[in-house]
């Protein structure tokens, strides 16, 4: 059996004419850059997410940036994210001029440990961006009250947390804005890049929506400049077109989560995610610590089954880091974590039969049953 880790083809085919519709619109009107359906699509996502602005932009990581920026984040700022996540959650900070500093993972949750955020903050602490991460929300109630505290501007970096609430509150809508990410492989994904930023603040909107514009509200009207990030009519219709299907497919991960806990809660080498109490998790993914996580892996992949690792190496630890004199011994959990983490193939479409041999092989691997595939011990042994 094969299952791959994403199987983008699988949504496509089951909303095909939603899809193809779309696409040929923009193409007959030619709506290619603005227009109807950008415009569309930000009032849905704004009216399905419950907030009063949505700016499209050309992918989640500019709308970090965007926002940064418009909030006045600069040179010699600092700004505080999570040790683990994808790198466009800290080299946004460089961008702006301002130093990234990290704050460890929580051990169970795997986003910011919000107990480490207030030995992080100093006088020239501007922003902190929490990261939703992997569908889970962090605790954003407390994170918020400690910036509250220090004054200081709360960014939710919600790529992978699309609908995703805590206590009843989506993703997004505790701190001064949220950034969006509609990267194809997320929860909600576009054919090619697209981001958007929501906010509640309309100064703060209309700021980031005049930035991602070269600085125009109209054209040639140019109050300041800015930077060429927008959503293009393709992408938008598409995303328009996906959009009503997003609470369902939400439903539907959440459903196959909870299959692989029921299948993997009694294999002793590994851990399944834990949910916050309170925590409606959307499960962009599914990830697991396992004992030989390496060899699982390549175990899998010999069988059919892919698996990713989000991330393999946590952001102080990356090279382009070394400057800051980070430690690993810094960020115990998350430099521990990098290498027992591992995140299994999870989508609306994947099936229970997919889930179980899934499950079946991890169990495989572990008590060396290796029935049909004893053949491949010396390439399971070589990889190692
Ligand atoms: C995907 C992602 C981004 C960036 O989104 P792009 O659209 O790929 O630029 C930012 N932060 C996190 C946590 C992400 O997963």
């Amino acid at each position: 059996m094969k299952v791959p880790f994403v199987d983008l083809k699988a949504q496509y085919e089951s909303i095909k004419t939603e899809i193809d519709t779309a696409i040929s619109n923009v193409i007959t009107e030619t709506a290619f850059i603005g227009g109807k359906y950008v415009k569309a699509f930000e009032s849905a996502f704004a009216e399905q997410y419950g907030v009063s602005h949505v700016i499209s932009c050309a992918n989640g990581t500019d709308s970090l940036y965007i926002l940064m920026k418009m909030l006045g984040i600069g040179e010699g700022d600092e700004v505080i994210t999570v040790a683990n996540s994808w790198i466009s959650s800290s080299e946004t900070i460089t961008q702006t001029g301002a130093k990234p500093v990290f704050v460890d993972i929580h051990p169970d949750f795997y986003s910011m440990d919000e107990t480490k955020l207030d030995t992080a903050i100093t006088p020239a602490t501007k922003a902190v961006i929490a990261v939703h991460l992997q569908g889970q929300m962090c605790a954003i109630d407390t994170i918020k009250s400690i910036c509250d505290k220090h004054g200081i501007y709360l960014i939710e970096d919600c790529a992978q947390s699309h609908l995703s609430e805590l206590n009843g509150v989506r993703a997004g809508l505790t701190g001064i804005a949220g950034s969006f990410s509609f990267y194809p492989g997320k929860n909600l994904g576009a054919y090619g890049d697209a981001g958007c930023i929501t906010t509640n603040d309309e100064k703060l909107a209309e700021k980031c929506r005049m930035y991602a514009n070269h600085g125009a509200l109209k054209k040639h009207h140019h109050i300041i400049e800015g930077i060429n990030s927008r959503l293009d009519g393709l992408q938008a219709a598409i995303l328009g077109a996906k959009l009503p299907f997003l609470q369902q497919w939400t439903a539907q991960r959440r459903e196959k989560a909870a299959l692989y806990n029921k299948y993997l809660s009694d294999i002793k080498k590994i851990v399944i995610p834990t949910e916050r109490t309170g925590s409606m998790h959307s499960y962009h993914l599914y990830v697991i610590r396992c004992e030989q996580r390496d060899e699982l892996m390549q175990y899998l992949k010999e069988r059919g089954i892919e698996t990713a690792i989000h991330y393999p190496t946590a952001l102080p630890n990356l090279p382009c880091y070394t400057y800051l004199g980070y430690h690993s011994s810094d960020f115990p959990i998350a430099s521990s974590y990098q290498s027992s983490i591992l995140s299994l193939p999870l989508y609306p479409e994947l099936t229970e039969a997919m889930i179980s041999y899934v499950a079946e092989n991890i169990r495989n691997f572990y008590t060396g049953n290796q029935t049909a595939a004893s053949n491949e011990e010396t390439v399971v042994a070589s990889a190692s």
